[in-house]
C-alpha cells in the first residue's frame, strides 16, 4: 500500500477534538516514516506523517516507534460454553465469563470473536439471545455469534436466525453417542441431513462452517485406542487420524458445492484438508485452522490437557502445517478458544477435548511465522484479521487505512515468557506456558477507545459491539 491510498489528509477541519490520536505509529506500508493516527466516533479519519502537528484528542498514545496493526479477528472462540459444575467458581459462570475471557482477549491483541453460540440440543434461536444478552452485558470485545445446525430442528430455525443477524452455521460430522452427550448435546448431521441443511444456509445467503472429522473412521479409531488404553496424546491423536479430516473435507466441500454454498472447513489440523480442497476445487471454500496444530505437538509434555479435536499432529505434520500456511494455503485463524478448567483435563478417558488461547493467539502468530519464519507483516495481517473481516461481511476491519474502523494494537517485541496468571483468563491452565513470546500487546483499542495498555484494562466499562446488528434484517424484509 503506498502513502497515497491511505489519504494524508492533513489536520482535520472539524469542531469536535478527535477521540484518540496514536502518535508514532509505523505500519505496514511501503513508507518506512511513522504516523500520526487519528480516530473519531471509533474509526480512523486522518494519518499524517508523525513530523506534522495533530489535531486536539481527548485521548493521546505514543506507540514510540512501535508497530501498530489492526486486532486479530480471532474466528472460532467458545466463550460462554462452560462446564456447569464449574459455575461457581469465579470467572467460569455465566455472570462473568464473557466479561474475563474477553478481558484476556484484548490483553492479548485480539478485538474481535466469531464465538459460537452456547451449544445444545434445544433452541438455537434461545442459545443465541442468551448469547447476545451475556455478550452485551459483559463483552469488552467485539462479538459476531455463529450459529450451529445439529439436528434438522435447528435447520428449520435457519430463516429466522438469517433474519435476525446470524450469517454462519457450523455443522458437526464426528460426534456421536456417549461423546456428543459429555460435550453437552452436540450432534452431527448424516451426509444427506447436510446436503439439505447446504441448500437451506444458501438459499437463505448464509454461510457454512463445518467440523471435518468422519464419524465412522473416529468411532472405529477411538474404539481399538480405547481397548488398548488410551495413556498419551500419540493414542489420542491416533484415534482421530488425518484421514477422517481429509475424508471429512472433502465431503462437506463436495456437498457444499453443489448448493453453492460458501463453506469454511474449520480447525484444519493436517495437510488432509488442503488436500481435499484442492482435488475438490470448490472457490466458495476456506480453511481455518489454530496456532496449537502448529507450535504444539504429539511430543508437547502436557498430559491429557492437550487433548483437543482435531488432535494435535506429530512434530513432523505440525511442521509441514507451517510450510502450507507460509506458502499461502490456509486463509485465516482461529483460537478455538475453550474454557474448561484444569480440573477438567485430569484424565485421559474422559478430559474434555478443547485448548484455551484467545489471548495467545495473536502473539504466538506473530512469534512463530513473523519472528522465528520471516513472514511479512502484510501478511500476518491478512491472516489474522483482513482475510476473515473480508470472508465474514466485515470490511470495515483488518486494515490499518483511512475509513477503517479503530480496532488496533500497539505492538511491545522482545522477549516474555508465557506465565498462566498473567493471561487475564478464567482458565487455570495453558498449553503454552514456559514458552517464550517475541511479540505481544502493548496497548490494544477496540472501536476508538484504549482498552488494554501496559497490564491494565483503561475504560473497563467499554462494551464492544454485536457484530451479529448489522446483518439484521428489516422486519419488513423478512
Ligand atoms: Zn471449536
Amino acid at each position: 500500500m503506498t502513502p497515497e491510498m491511505l489519504g494524508q489528509t492533513g489536520a482535520a477541519h472539524t469542531e469536535s477534538p478527535l477521540q484518540l490520536v496514536i502518535l508514532n505509529a509505523k505500519v505496514a506500508t511501503d513508507d518506512p516514516s511513522l504516523y500520526n493516527i487519528g480516530v473519531r466516533d471509533g474509526v480512523i479519519v486522518s494519518m499524517t506523517n508523525s513530523s506534522e502537528p495533530t489535531s486536539p484528542a481527548d485521548a493521546v498514545l505514543d506507540a514510540a516507534g512501535r508497530w501498530v496493526i489492526p486486532g486479530a479477528i480471532d474466528t472460532h472462540s467458545h466463550i460462554n460454553q462452560r462446564a456447569f459444575e464449574y459455575d461457581h467458581v469465579p470467572g467460569l459462570g455465566p455472570d462473568d465469563n464473557f466479561a474475563v475471557e474477553s478481558r484476556g482477549a484484548l490483553a492479548g491483541g485480539c478485538t474481535t470473536a466469531l464465538n459460537y453460540a452456547q451449544f445444545g440440543s434445544a433452541s438455537l434461536l434461545d442459545a443465541y439471545h442468551e448469547g447476545l444478552a451475556a455478550a452485551g452485558e459483559q463483552s469488552r470485545m467485539n462479538v459476531l455469534f455463529h450459529g450451529y445446525l445439529m439436528d434438522m430442528k435447528h435447520v428449520e430455525e435457519i430463516p429466522t436466525a438469517v433474519a435476525e443477524g446470524v450469517t454462519t452455521f457450523k455443522m458437526f460430522m464426528p460426534y456421536r453417542g456417549e461423546e456428543a452427550r459429555n460435550l453437552g448435546g452436540i450432534g452431527s448431521l448424516n451426509h444427506a441431513q447436510m446436503r439439505d441443511a447446504f441448500a437451506a444456509i444458501a438459499a437463505n445467503g448464509a454461510q457454512a462452517l463445518v467440523h471435518a472429522e468422519d464419524g465412522d473412521i473416529v468411532d472405529a479409531c477411538m474404539h481399538h485406542e480405547s481397548t488398548r488404553g488410551l495413556d498419551s496424546l500419540a493414542g489420542w491423536e491416533r484415534s482421530r487420524p488425518t484421514i477422517a479430516e481429509g475424508d471429512a473435507a472433502w465431503t462437506a466441500m463436495y456437498l457444499a458445492e453443489e448448493a453453492d454454498c460458501d463453506v469454511t472447513i474449520v480447525h484444519v489440523s493436517s495437510l488432509e484438508a488442503i488436500r481435499a480442497r484442492d482435488a475438490v476445487k470448490f472457490d466458495g471454500s476456506a480453511l481455518e485452522s489454530c496456532v496449537h496444530y502448529m507450535v504444539l505437538s504429539t511430543d508437547s509434555d502436557i498430559g491429557p490437557e492437550g487433548k483437543v479435536a482435531p488432535p494435535l499432529r506429530d512434530p513432523a505434520l505440525a511442521e509441514e502445517i507451517t510450510r502450507a500456511v507460509l506458502e499461502g494455503r490456509i486463509d485465516f485463524f482461529g483460537s478455538d478458544h475453550n474454557v474448561w478448567p484444569a480440573a477438567t483435563k485430569q484424565d485421559w478417558e474422559t478430559s474434555k477435548p478443547g485448548l484455551p488461547g484467545i489471548g495467545l493467539m495473536l502473539p504466538l502468530l506473530l512469534t512463530h511465522l513473523v519472528h522465528d519464519r520471516g513472514m511479512s507483516m502484510e501478511r500476518l495481517i491478512e491472516l489474522t484479521s483482513r482475510n476473515a473481516a473480508l470472508r465474514f461481511g466485515l470490511p470495515g476491519k483488518g486494515l490499518v487505512a483511512l475509513g477503517m474502523d479503530a480496532d488496533l494494537v500497539v505492538l511491545e517485541e522482545g522477549e516474555r515468557e508465557i506465565k498462566v496468571d498473567e493471561l487475564h483468563t478464567a482458565v487455570d491452565y495453558s498449553p503454552y506456558a514456559g514458552m517464550t513470546l517475541r511479540a505481544w500487546s502493548h496497548a490494544t483499542i477496540c472501536g476508538g477507545t484504549v482498552v488494554f495498555a501496559d497490564g491494565e484494562f483503561p475504560n473497563d466499562d467499554f462494551r464492544g459491539e454485536l457484530l451479529n446488528h448489522r446483518f439484521r434484517r428489516a422486519a419488513a424484509d423478512v
